[in-house]
């Protein structure tokens, strides 16, 4: 690991492989493995990302929207690539880029029946999004008889899969609602293979339904966040590995004396002789300003120092009356020992925010 000398987001692709193999050790062998790739896999580079699972042969991509699909087939990535959230407006260049859109509702299906019959598609592959509990995307599974008829009727497109996403899984005290949502979604496949005359796949899982469920992995699972070396409960950290560091380096030091106040609106005030140090990360790179004012810290020369005052767009400043350290001296936000999941808990959010926040300014590098 190479010692940061700007702001930098170091990615190990080392990590990633490992906890591929792991979610994948918690699967049948003949189980399909999608990875979700969304918001730039969760604010590291979908390229790369994307680039390093196909090399280990993953079944699957998603991400949300088409433009994301767009930069992976750009960059030459040739898994199919799911699209979970496309909006119609995007269906010409969804088709133009062999991406395969979630269906979530009459509307985009008929959408989406209409532009691939103008292009005169066949077979064009959709992936059918049912609504088990979430509330957000899907079609009610009093509607199957409608989608079946509008297939029936159509030659231009072909259900691949059939899909939910689960609300709680990572809960362990909505099991019974999870389990809930679990038969919900067998029925619909049920009926949908009765009156449709055939099976596609079907798929459940996100990372935590991975690990807690693995009566519903079904015919392939949708691992995002356990990529990225998160697994939603303590016992599963320990399973995985984060894949990126945010690192930077002290710009400058100031000793201050007391009453003296540190930022924007003099947020800080001393309270006796001190030390700060500025470093060149704000809230424009992810660092929230809910961070300020002693609720988050970065780590120098492995000894914690709190961010004192307000977070400004490009920096932050901590006190580092406690710690042996110089200017140019390295600074760790988050990596895999001090780890963005207890950031997050004392901001009152979760891994998954703090990780996709990393703004795009921050240069990414990767670790082979
Ligand atoms: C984001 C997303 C996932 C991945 O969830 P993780 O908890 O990150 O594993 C899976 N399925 C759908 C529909 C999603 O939107």
């Amino acid at each position: 690991m190479s010692k940061a000398q700007e702001t930098v987001l170091e990615i190990d692709l080392s990590a990633l492989t490992h906890n591929f193999n792991y979610l994948k050790s918690k699967l049948q062998p003949q189980t399909k493995f999608l990875a979700v790739v969304k918001a730039f896999a969760y604010g590291s580079d979908a390229v790369e990302i994307a680039k390093h699972l196909q090399k280990l042969k993953v079944d699957y991509f998603a991400v949300a929207y088409v433009k994301e699909g767009v930069a992976l087939r750009d960059a030459g990535i040739t898994t199919p690539i799911l699209v979970l959230h496309p909006q119609s407006i995007n269906f010409k260049t969804l088709i133009d880029y062999c991406l395969e859109p979630s269906l979530y509702s009459k509307h985009v299906l008929d959408e989406f029946i209409k532009i691939t019959q103008e292009l005169s598609q066949k077979n064009y592959p959709v992936h059918i999004k049912f609504n088990t509990g979430l509330n957000r995307l899907g079609f009610e599974e009093n509607e199957i008889d409608t989608i079946v008829s509008k297939l029936k009727n159509s030659t231009s497109i072909k259900v691949k899969s059939l899909f939910s996403h689960l609300a709680a899984s990572e809960d362990l005290n909505e099991i019974d609602f999870t389990n809930i949502q679990i038969e919900k979604f067998k029925t619909i496949a049920k009926i949908f293979a009765k009156i449709s005359g055939y099976n596609p796949w079907l798929h459940l899982c996100n990372t935590s339904g991975i690990i807690n469920y693995p009566k519903a992995h079904f015919d392939m699972v949708r691992a995002g966040i356990g990529l990225y070396g998160f697994g939603n409960s303590v016992e599963e950290d320990k399973n995985l590995k984060p894949i990126a560091s945010l690192k930077s380096v002290i710009s400058q030091i100031h000793s201050i004396e007391k009453d003296e106040t540190v930022g924007y609106n003099r947020a800080y005030a001393s309270k006796g002789k001190e030390r700060t140090a500025t470093i060149p990360i704000g809230h424009a790179d992810g660092i929230n300003r809910i961070y300020g004012n002693g609720n988050g810290y970065v780590v120098i020369n492995g000894t914690k120092a709190p961010i004192i005052g307000n977070v400004c767009m490009d920096m932050i400043m901590v006190n580092i009356s406690n710690v042996n350290c110089k200017e140019g001296d390295e600074v760790i936000i988050f990596n895999s020992k001090y780890k963005a999941s207890n950031l997050s808990e004392k901001a009152k959010t979760i891994s998954y925010e703090i990780i996709t926040a990393v703004s795009q300014r921050v240069k990414r590098i990767f670790l082979p």
